[in-house]
């Protein structure tokens, strides 16, 4: 050590003004805040989950029952805090299911682990007795997964669970079930699955029982010139990001016009540029365009005159859309095109659908896909709507492509905490009490299930661990305005094991990322 340093001058590694708070302090906070976000999303758990009404700083409202959306809206600052945001969204970006669950689970593991903290067990056998815990809980899980064939039948049910609590308008969770298998059935080719081939497209204005299901593409657009063909059989179709207009450097350019011919000259000029876009692709076989970029006027009244059916504007994700149903190329520029470039679809046309028109691109010959056309009365309604339809896709796809269906209603829960408490018992140390706790950590679910419907949740574990026990299964089941136990495969109660699997794994990812940290250094 410099003797200068020995006479006391102070060391400055930080920045100044920086915060910094260390040990048993840290840890607390954190566990706080994680536990409090945690705490935000748990009454919308469940099919009696409550909604959220969430208003942005500019007044804009929200409302929903969805775990990923309550916490993206909240504007969560604190860290630890913003873990449990990413295990919401970690969740939905894997399973698009089971945000609430995750959270509230991550929010528990962090609350028992506060209580072990409090009897001076050190968070690194919490964080070995979690992380053994979580190994145990997929054994469990697996164990739990159905050995069932999954039918449509079996496949609306998973659809609908997910559904259940989710303000999906007037219309019962099984009808949109039904359209959701429909529609993961028609495009789901066996083996591979493209969840671009399912657009759900929302309208507001009647009922959400006028939601329907329809074979091919819809683009909330009309055609550029009313003297357009409405309806397009067997049409050949080009997809273009091409801006169809005179070309900027061109139009910008100052004549150097002395006579009258010379201006007729470059007038002439540049309505041949605009006339050259309709008649190539008149001559290449071209009956559609779907455009993402702008039409002139003119150009729109040429390609009338050819008769082609021409839309601009169009978004880049609905151009994805056609260009991979009808098999069209993406095309950059309309000079040395050739049938190669084009798709084809067995109709194209324009229909009213409530008070609007809608483009229907039916029959793509490259690939199935399908809409979903969803409506509600009001903005609210048809979003929350969406959400729940999305939700009811992923978990339908889950179930088919990710290792089956187990049990729900907490079900899966209750066998998780039962196989950790007979683990624990060989568990050497200190660690068995963090396995135990993981154990009660993960009842916290079927607990709040309970609550949220309205049940003493003590005496719905009780008798939830003990019919558990007699039967194999178990679980807590919204019936009318209360709930019951009982089980949840005789009540239509089924999630995809991968929503159970993914919750363990993330939210002990976060817990135990929390627990690690001893030292928080902010910068002010
Ligand atoms: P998450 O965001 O975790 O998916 P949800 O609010 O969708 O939260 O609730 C999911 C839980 O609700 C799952 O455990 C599921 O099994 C359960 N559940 C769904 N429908 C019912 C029902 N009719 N009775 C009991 N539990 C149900
Ligand atoms: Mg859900």
């Amino acid at each position: 050590m410099s003797s200068r340093m020995q006479q006391g001058q102070p060391l400055f590694i930080l920045a100044e003004g920086s915060q910094r708070t260390r040990g048993q302090s840290a840890q607390d906070s954190n566990i706080r805040a994680g536990r409090a976000v945690a705490s935000a999303v748990r009454t919308t758990l469940g099919p009696r989950g409550m909604d959220k009404m969430l208003v942005s700083d500019s007044g804009e409202v929200v409302i929903t029952n969805d775990g990923a959306t309550i916490l993206d809206e909240m504007d969560i600052e604190h860290p630890a805090a913003q873990m449990i945001v990413e295990v919401a969204e970690t969740q939905e970006d894997e399973v698009g299911d089971g945000t609430t669950t995750a959270a509230v689970l991550t929010g528990e593991l962090l609350a028992k682990a506060e209580n072990l903290l409090d009897d001076d067990i050190h968070p690194t056998v919490i964080v070995e007795g979690y992380t053994e815990a979580a190994r145990l809980a997929q054994e469990a899980i697996d164990a739990q997964v159905l050995d069932v064939d999954l039918d449509d039948d079996l496949l609306v049910k998973v659809a609908e669970t997910s559904m259940t609590g989710k303000g999906t308008g007037d219309v019962t969770a099984d009808v949109l079930a039904e359209h959701v298998v429909r529609a993961v059935r028609m495009v789901h080719d066996g083996d591979r699955f493209d969840r671009d081939d399912i657009t759900v497209h929302t309208r507001t204005g009647a009922s959400s029982s006028a939601t329907e299901l329809v074979e091919g593409v819809i683009i909330d657009k009309e055609p550029v010139n009313d003297e357009m063909p409405r309806s397009v059989e067997d049409a050949t179709v080009a997809v273009a990001d091409v801006k169809l207009d005179v070309r900027k450097a061109e139009a910008d350019t100052e004549y150097n016009i002395s006579s009258v011919e010379q201006l007729t000259a470059a007038l002439d000029a540049e309505e041949s540029e605009l006339r050259s876009y309709a008649t190539s692709l008149k001559e290449a076989g071209v009956d559609v365009v779907f455009c993402t970029k702008s039409i002139s006027d003119r150009v729109a009244s040429y390609l009338a005159k050819e008769g082609i059916l021409a839309f601009k504007s169009v978004k880049k994700s609905d151009a994805r859309r056609i260009a991979h149903a009808t098999g069209a190329k993406r095309l950059g520029s309309l000079t040395d095109i050739d049938s190669d470039d084009f798709g084809h679809a067995e109709s194209v046309s324009i229909e009213k659908y409530g008070e609007d028109e809608l483009a229907f691109v039916e029959g793509g010959a490259a690939s199935q896909s399908v809409t979903l056309l969803l409506r509600g009365g009001t903005e609210h309604v048809v979003d929350e709507l969406e959400r729940a339809i999305n939700d009811a896709i992923d978990v339908t796809v889950a179930a088919i492509d990710k290792g089956g269906v187990v049990p729900g209603a907490g079900c899966t829960e209750v066998a998780i905490a039962d196989h950790l408490r007979a683990e624990a018992a060989g568990i050497e140390g200190r660690k068995q009490l963090a396995v135990e706790a993981f154990a009660d950590a993960v009842e916290a679910l079927p607990r709040t299930l309970a609550e949220n419907v309205g049940m003493d949740p003590i005496d719905a574990l009780v008798e939830l661990r003990s019919m558990y026990e007699n039967e194999g299964r178990a679980g807590v089941i919204a019936t009318g305005r209360f709930g019951e136990i009982g089980d949840p495969v005789d009540h239509g109660v089924i999630d995809p094991a991968a929503v159970k699997r993914e919750a363990v794994e993330s939210a002990t990812e976060a817990a135990t990322m929390i627990l690690r940290i001893d030292d928080v250094i902010a910068a002010e």
